[in-house]
């Protein structure tokens, strides 16, 4: 008896997409906190081959560790600021760091991402007809005078603050996306993500569930940047990829607010924590930074309507998740 014949190789005209029956999906920004979330949903579906590209700025190749050498994954170090050559069928672009710290350590860096990058991204996908979906941000709305915010309202923005390089580059990005599509017929989607937490997320990223978490679990105060009246709507990250993969798949080009409407103070969000993680623990009140919005909340008619999607996981319940991914990174361990 003869030994069975080894697989065929390969065809060297895999990467044509008339032999391709995968689905060939982009992630810039995939080794980030959403990112990497979204690669592990996409990576579930069998038909699906995964390519992330990311600079490691403020992402990691940990939060891919169970992807790294798997057949249908690929990693490959890349600042979205240079072209990129390859074929995909679908591109998700989250490349841009989203924590006020990180995106305002080197705001022409920022820019850049957010201009080049996205700029970088449509000529790919111009390329191989690719459809493209841009993370844009509540940002755009700036410090908003309506409440809460539709997709139809056009922001208060300052186009000259220590803000600007984030919330004006998303905005170039989303103008960037609409003249692609316009002009080329390139095939987009924008979302416009409100704040997102869950685990996974920086330890000392500087945003405000990241901070307040870590910080009571290491016995510090909760440092509420003052008034504390200011609001932020908090949504958990799997309900956040779930709405970006409907949007994706969906015939909608969007803007579409992703985000979830409970609205919460920051003290009512340092109580909660409180509450929640450590009671002894103490609220003290610091200053905050320029331009810091006052209020934020979506207004996600548009996306029930034509996602049917909202958000199914309560401030409440995804708090203590993020706790134990926390405690695990912090070595704090439960009592
Ligand atoms: P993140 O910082 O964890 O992820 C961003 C990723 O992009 C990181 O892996 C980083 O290394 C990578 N990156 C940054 N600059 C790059 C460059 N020039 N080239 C290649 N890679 C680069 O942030 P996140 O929270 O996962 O945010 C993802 C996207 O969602 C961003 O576009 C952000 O603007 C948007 N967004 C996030 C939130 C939120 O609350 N997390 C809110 C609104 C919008
Ligand atoms: N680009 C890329 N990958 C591609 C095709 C284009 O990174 O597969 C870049 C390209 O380098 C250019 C940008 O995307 O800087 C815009 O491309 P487009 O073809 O729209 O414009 P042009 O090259 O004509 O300026
Ligand atoms: N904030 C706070 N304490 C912190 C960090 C942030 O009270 O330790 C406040 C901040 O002033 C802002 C809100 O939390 O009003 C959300 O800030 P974050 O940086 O998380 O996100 P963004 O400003 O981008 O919405």
């Amino acid at each position: 008896q003869s030994s069975p014949k080894p697989p065929p190789s390969p065809s060297p005209l895999r990467n044509s997409k008339f032999f391709q029956s995968n689905m060939r999906i982009l992630i810039s920004g995939g080794a980030g906190f959403i990112g990497s979330h979204l690669v592990d949903k996409l990576m579930e579906n069998e038909k699906n081959e995964v390519i992330v590209a990311d600079n490691y700025f403020t992402g990691s190749k940990d939060n891919l560790k169970k992807w790294i050498g798997h057949p249908r994954f690929e990693l490959i170090r890349h600042d979205v600021t240079e072209p990129l050559l390859i074929e995909v069928d679908q591109i998700y672009h989250l490349a841009c760091p989203a924590s006020p710290i990180f995106y305002k350590y080197n705001p022409v860096k920022t820019i850049k991402t957010n201009v080049i990058g996205t700029l970088n991204m449509l000529g790919l996908a111009k390329r191989v007809g690719a459809r493209i979906l841009l993370t844009s941000t509540s940002e755009v709305y700036g410090d908003p005078l309506i409440h809460p915010q539709p997709e139809s309202y056009w922001g208060n923005v300052n186009p000259i603050g220590v803000r600007s390089c984030y919330d004006e580059g998303k905005r170039v990005a989303e103008t960037l996306m609409f003249d692609y599509h316009r002009q080329h017929g390139i095939e987009i989607r924008i979302a416009r993500i409100f704040n997102t937490y869950g685990p996974r997320m920086n330890i000392d990223d500087g945003r405000v569930v990241s901070n307040f978490i870590a910080q009571a679990l290491r016995g510090e105060a909760l440092t509420v940047q003052k008034p504390g009246t200011q609001t932020r709507s908090f949504c958990y990250v799997s309900d956040m990829v779930e709405g970006l993969m409907r949007l994706m798949e969906g015939d909608e080009t969007g803007p579409i607010n992703i985000g979830n409407p409970g609205e919460f103070t920051m003290v009512e969000l340092a109580e909660t924590v409180k509450e929640l993680i450590n009671p002894s623990i103490k609220i003290k009140m610091v200053e905050n930074t320029p331009d810091d919005p006052r209020q934020r909340k979506p207004d996600i008619t548009k996306a029930k309507e034509v996602l049917g999607w909202e958000p199914k996981v309560k401030l409440r319940e995804g708090l203590p998740l993020m706790e134990e991914d926390f405690r695990q990174r912090l070595g704090v361990p439960k009592k």
